[in-house]
């Protein structure tokens, strides 16, 4: 049951009161017994909890959403992979618009004018970080209404940088932040692609999945920048790299302490450069960015 639907069949089964009411107390029966550890809501439980006539309309509509969204066992209905996506993005209201958020200063760089002048804001159902002096975009990303109502100002900020860091954790590892399927990336040079302005980048990453068709694309030491030698690296220099937003490191892109060159083409070997004031941590990646070898260097005369 339910294996065959198409997209449309499937959204179509959700568009009911009561389905959608079935998947809530669904979930909310598995978040009370979570010290029983008991995941799975017996038809009487649901019954009880959700406005339906009788039994057997129950049974027709548990049934309309058994294979799809949930799975039943012996002693109750659980969650599919789907149902447990669909029933949290229902409860937390991510169908809605973000609420209005404006004028945040953040710390960093334009990557276009070099100005230390950026603002975070939702703009059009948006996160964008935007450079208050030549008004161009630093970034832009998704950002969701449950991520707006329960923070603000500087806490807004930490949480979408911490939002973009599982992500990219997970693209350095091949996997789709958002469907989980395979994601593959290559290197490519900034002089060959039209950039607006002029960026202090040499070489930049594109990651696609080929599944979901989610893409992103980053300059090549922020690529790496999650690698654990480099985490380790900058823990021990005072910067926590995982919890800062990427546009803060805009400044070591315009002050050389992170550099990308390419030092081979036969195969096409890069190497980023992370400096310190006494150290060097160097990364040598294949034409797909994974980093091959690492070594660190003392700086002389410092
Ligand atoms: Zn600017
Ligand atoms: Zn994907």
């Amino acid at each position: 049951m339910g294996s065959d639907r198409t997209a449309a069949e499937v959204f179509r089964l959700l568009s009911d009161d009561i389905r959608l009411d079935i998947l809530r107390a669904v979930a909310r029966g598995q978040h009370d017994n979570l010290e029983t550890g008991v995941a799975n809501l017996s038809f009487s439980d649901i019954y009880e909890q959700v406005d339906v006539d009788n039994t057997s309309k129950l049974s027709y509509h548990l049934g309309e959403l058994t294979g799809t969204f949930l799975r039943k066992h012996e002693s109750g209905y659980a969650f599919t992979h789907a149902g447990e996506q669909m029933v949290r993005f229902i409860l937390a209201e991510n169908y809605r618009p973000p609420g209005a958020v404006g004028g945040i200063e953040t710390a960093g760089r334009c990557l276009h004018c070099g100005e230390p002048a950026l603002r975070a804001a939702v703009e059009d159902q948006y996160f964008v970080i935007r450079c208050a002096e030549c008004s161009h975009p630093a970034l832009s990303y998704r950002v969701t209404p449950a991520q707006v109502r329960s923070r603000q100002g500087s806490e807004l900020i930490d949480a979408i940088a911490w939002d973009q860091a599982g992500d990219f954790l997970k693209v350095r590892q091949g996997v789709c932040p958002d469907c989980t399927g395979r994601m593959e990336t290559d290197v490519f040079s900034t002089d060959d692609v039209a950039m607006h302005g002029s960026i202090p980048v040499a070489f930049g990453t594109v990651s696609e999945c080929e599944e979901c068709l989610r893409f992103l694309s980053l300059p090549l030491p922020l690529t790496v920048a999650y690698h654990p030698a480099s985490v380790a690296f900058h823990w021990e220099h005072g910067i926590n790299v995982i919890g800062t937003g990427l546009w803060e490191f805009h400044d070591y892109l315009y002050d050389d302490r992170w550099t990308s060159e390419r030092v081979d083409t036969d195969p096409d070997t890069y190497l980023v450069e992370f400096n310190h004031d006494t150290a060097s941590l160097r990364l040598y990646l294949d034409g797909e960015a994974t980093v091959t070898r690492t070594e660190r260097v003392r700086r002389p005369g410092r």
